[in-house]
């Protein structure tokens, strides 16, 4: 087939706009970013030839070569590994945007490149990051266990398209070719490919070899030196995991996460430890500083790599990790399980049960560690993963705790910012306060202006606020430390004697049993509140109930969710319940307190987030009264004709 010319997709040339004439300073990230490529097709490779016999090892093993041509002024790279067909190469190097693209354009959008070129080394911009060094780039790739030995060739200058053709190849794996720009021709410097390599890619764990000329003794003229290539491996590819700690600079630990996370910021945390004993192993695991947007979707892939002695098994081992701590990535790498080690093997063993728990309780110390020494870390862990981590109260009864300890909770003593943790609460609990009170709602501000907080308020008792989705199927049942969690939303409230009935003087008891024959169809009662201060009413659920938020979600995604009455509570020091008492007990009034007691549940609905039960007549009835406040209005701000 003769070559066939592409578009580059719209993204994928925007990007490569900005690569050409990018004025970042560490252009070599672009070697970087092809030989972790390399990498990549090897562990693939690698991983199918276990169980594919059409992929052989090669006979000179997995491995990267990188050679310069100083006279040529091109720069290569290749591998031995899984390789490209057509189709592939045309998609992976053209015409799909991978996501990493598109985020970077993103974060482009807001800053204006040339004052901050230095955003490309905080995104992972990959193969079209060779455009910073050369003006050409040539790959040739052949699929691996592909029948036949043609392979391709893909040539691109970076003017918006590139050309595809067949071409014959040797052997599987792909060379990529960079033709390298007139004024980076230091990239074809031996020094610099070292640098660089032992600088970003010194953990990859193949071979990355390199043609180096050396002057060594003539074996045929003796005294005299001759130039003669040969080939040198330029990284240790020594598994960072295994060296020891106080060597490893923070460099390579960040390097070798942005390797295996393919994130492109530092990691906040490492946590590198080795564990003897029952079962040996050594963990290189890191907390991300921020959430991958997939981590709330099901295919999230879970869990660390396994190793056994040096050999990755699987890429993500689920059974190594509980799901509340997803956020986890790296690495374990095992003395003593089985080489061949499968999932069924994994998911009934002891030893791996025992690696789990020791892994859980390592992370779970270790953000103990942060939340007492490093605030400022911990706020953003708990900013991007605390509703990850709130699951394992649900899942895990044993540290369930421990976890919830972990927690950062906004509340009426804190503001917006979360920085409240369970034991702050505790310790300002007032004298003979038992329960721990929370609300529940998608707004701060809507919670924080709440009239069930008004007596809280009043006490000074303190009111976590809680705003994610799980909160109520989390909390409400939940005791911290003998303190049970009670919703400021739910149950009889009486903060004088908590646990008891409001006792009143019965002075609104007439009032109260009309209103609950007029309301009996939309309230399950109708009772003084111990919660309220100013305003006039409230709807309240039973200890039992869905919480508002839950009825809502459940709502939205369509279930069926049994009507449950709610109780309303009256303020009886609002002015209201005087006005109402004397029209009842003098006037029997009954069509005008029927109209407003449907007024007050209507309010307590609004109050509560929900709609009013018919809201044409809600508004019938307010304006209806706005024209009565009118009427009696002093004449000057009469709105009707004198
Ligand atoms: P990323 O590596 O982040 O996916 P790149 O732009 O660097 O993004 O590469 C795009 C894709 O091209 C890779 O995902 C892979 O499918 C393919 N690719 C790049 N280099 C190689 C290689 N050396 N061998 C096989 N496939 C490769």
């Amino acid at each position: 087939m003769p070559p066939e010319k592409y578009s580059f997709k719209t993204e994928v040339n925007q990007l490569l706009d900005l690569m050409i004439h990018s004025l970042y300073s560490h252009k070599e990230v672009s070697i970087r970013e092809i030989i972790s490529n390399a990498s990549d097709a090897l562990d693939k490779a690698r991983y199918e030839s276990l169980t594919n016999p059409d992929i052989v090892v090669p006979k000179e093993g997995w491995k990267i070569r990188v050679h310069a041509d100083k006279d040529a002024g091109t720069l290569m790279i290749s591998d031995n590994g899984i390789g490209m067909t057509r189709e592939e190469a045309i998609e992976a190097l053209g015409t799909i945007a991978h996501s990493g693209t598109k985020e970077f354009l993103a974060a482009l959008k807001n800053k204006n490149m040339e004052n901050s070129p230095d955003l490309i080394g905080q995104f992972g911009v990959g193969f079209y990051s060779s455009f910073m060094i050369a003006d050409r780039v040539t790959l040739f790739s052949r699929k691996a266990a592909a029948k036949d030995v043609t392979g391709i060739k893909w040539e691109s200058t970076a003017d918006g398209s590139f050309l595809v053709e067949d071409t014959p190849k040797d052997t599987p794996g792909t060379e990529v070719i960079l033709h390298i720009k007139d004024d980076e021709k230091r990239y074809l410097d031996e020094w610099q490919i070292r640098d660089v390599v032992s600088k970003y890619s010194d953990y990859i764990e193949y071979p990355i070899v390199m043609d180096v000329v050396r002057e060594e003794d003539s074996a045929l003229e003796k005294g005299k030196k001759v130039k003669m290539q040969k080939e040198e491996q330029i990284n240790s590819g020594k598994a960072i995991w295994l060296r020891d700690r106080a060597d490893i600079h923070e460099n390579e630990y960040n390097e070798f996460y942005k390797h295996i996370s393919h994130d492109f910021s530092d990691p906040l945390k490492v946590i590198h430890y080795r564990s003897e004993g029952t079962s040996e192993f050594t963990c290189l695991l890191y907390i991300p500083g921020h959430a991958p947007l997939d981590i709330f979707y099901k295919e999230f892939r879970i869990g660390p790599a396994l190793y056994v002695k040096k050999v990755q098994i699987m890429d993500h081992c689920e059974e190594l990790i509980p799901p509340y701590l997803r956020f986890i990535k790296g690495i374990v790498d095992s003395s003593d399980l089985p080489l061949n080690v499968s999932r069924e093997i994994l998911q009934n063993n002891r030893q791996v049960t025992v690696m789990k728990n020791n892994i859980t309780k390592k992370v779970l110390d270790t953000l103990t560690e942060m939340k007492n020494n490093d605030g400022d870390r911990f706020r953003t862990f708990s900013r991007e993963f605390g509703r990850v981590l709130k699951e394992g109260i649900h899942y895990d009864h044993v540290r369930k705790e421990t976890i919830a300890g972990l927690l950062l909770f906004s509340s009426t003593a804190s503001g917006d910012v979360a920085m409240r943790t369970l034991d702050d609460y505790v310790a300002g609990m007032k004298q003979g306060q038992n329960d721990i009170f929370y609300m529940t709602g998608t707004s701060l501000g809507d919670m924080a202006a709440s009239p069930y907080l008004e007596v809280f308020r009043e006490k000074e008792y303190e009111v976590l606020f809680l705003t994610d989705d799980i909160d109520d199927l989390i909390f409400s049942g939940f005791e911290y430390k003998g303190k049970k969690f009670q919703s400021v939303q739910k149950g009889d409230i009486n903060l004088e004697r908590t646990g008891e009935k409001i006792k009143t003087d019965g002075r609104f008891d007439n009032l109260i049993d009309f209103m609950k024959t007029i309301l009996k169809e939309d309230v399950k009662e109708v009772r003084v509140s111990g919660r309220l201060k100013d305003s006039p009413c409230c709807l309240v659920g039973d200890v039992g109930d869905l919480d508002p938020r839950m009825e809502k979600m459940l709502k939205a995604m369509g279930q069926e969710v049994p009507v449950q009455n709610k109780v309303l509570e009256i303020n009886p020091d609002h002015p209201i319940f005087a006005s109402m008492k004397e029209l009842f007990e003098r006037d029997g009034m009954v069509p005008l307190l029927e109209e407003y007691s449907r007024l007050l549940l209507d309010q307590a609905l609004l109050l509560s987030g929900s709609r009013p039960k018919d809201p044409a007549r809600f508004s019938r009835y307010l304006s209806d009264l706005m024209v009565e406040g009118a009427r009696h209005a002093s004449p000057a701000e009469r709105p009707d004709k004198a």
